[in-house]
């Protein structure tokens, strides 16, 4: 396996497989089994798996956790090279935004929902960096997860609204033996945290069971409280939508997700899965 640090070397790897198939995953590091999922689908659809590992600045907000994030590079390259991953894209911040950058990727709309109505400048960063990564490594296919839900329906609408040739890929979540979603900032939850955050999971699968069309709005106001009541201290949203354009639902056929973001203590986790 090999790390790459430069645009230069990048480019010169991606020449040497210029006639092969691609697969990417992009993550911020600290990786876990849900990271590495992504590049086992990615090594059993491509000829080559690259991985890239950039905590992107501008997809945080100024009170968010960019200075606290995890950076694990050599645990996380181990990680990959025992998988099989071919290659890591590693660039710095003065790479990825050298002075005099101007350019910002936005999608309208569904960006302005959920995630977006609470973290307003999030969606534009990863929009931003993810078409960055794309023209970078030119994959032919790249994989994201359905953690970040939102996220990868975002990421399918920008490749295909400016015809970027990638196949983007959802990947099922990953979650612990009692349901609790991997996810990087799980490292910031004591013991006792880790607990309140299992039960976000049997309340959302609670919730299936209790699901009927026309009480949306009552169900997301009794999971609300049931996840206070867990012992989360904010709810940011528990919503049922539409499972393409995140909308909410206007007819019973529709294909739904049940989507949520709680704070435990300052530990903001997200969660989703089909209704
Ligand atoms: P991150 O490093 O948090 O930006 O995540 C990088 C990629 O890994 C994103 O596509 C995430 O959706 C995906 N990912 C993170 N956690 C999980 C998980 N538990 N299961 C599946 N995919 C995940």
């Amino acid at each position: 396996m090999i790390i790459l640090n430069t645009c230069a070397a990048l480019n010169d790897w991606r020449e040497t497989h210029s006639l092969k198939s691609i697969g990417f995953a992009p993550t911020m590091g600290a990786l876990h089994e849900g990271h590495l999922s992504l590049c086992e689908r990615a090594k059993a659809d491509n000829d080559i798996v690259i991985a890239s590992i950039f905590v992107n600045p501008t997809q945080f907000a100024p009170h968010e956790d960019f200075d606290s994030y995890p950076r694990t590079l050599e645990a996380d390259a181990k990680k990959l090279e025992q998988i099989g991953v071919d290659a890591i894209w590693a660039p710095t911040p003065e790479i990825m935004y050298p002075e005099g950058f101007k350019t910002t990727v936005h999608v309208d709309g569904m960006t302005q929902i959920l995630e977006g109505a609470f973290r307003p400048t999030h969606f534009d960063g990863v929009t931003t960096v993810v078409a960055k990564l794309f023209g970078q490594v030119r994959p032919t296919r790249a994989y994201f997860g359905e953690k970040d839900y939102q996220q990868l329906q975002v990421i399918q609408r920008m490749t295909k609204d400016l015809n970027i040739n990638v196949d983007v890929i959802g990947c099922p979540i990953v979650r612990d033996a009692q349901g609790l979603a991997l996810s990087s900032r799980n490292a910031y939850l004591s013991d006792a945290e880790i607990e309140i955050a299992r039960r976000l999971n049997q309340i959302l699968k609670g919730a299936k069971e209790r699901f009927e069309v026309d009480s949306i709005t009552q169900l997301e106001k009794e999971l609300k409280r049931a996840i206070l009541d867990a012992g989360f201290d904010k709810v940011d949203y528990v919503a049922i939508r539409n499972a393409s354009s995140l909308m909410p639902i206007e007819n019973a056929s529709e294909a739904m997700r049940i989507l949520v973001a709680a704070t435990i203590n300052k530990t903001r986790l997200i969660d989703n899965m089909p209704l």
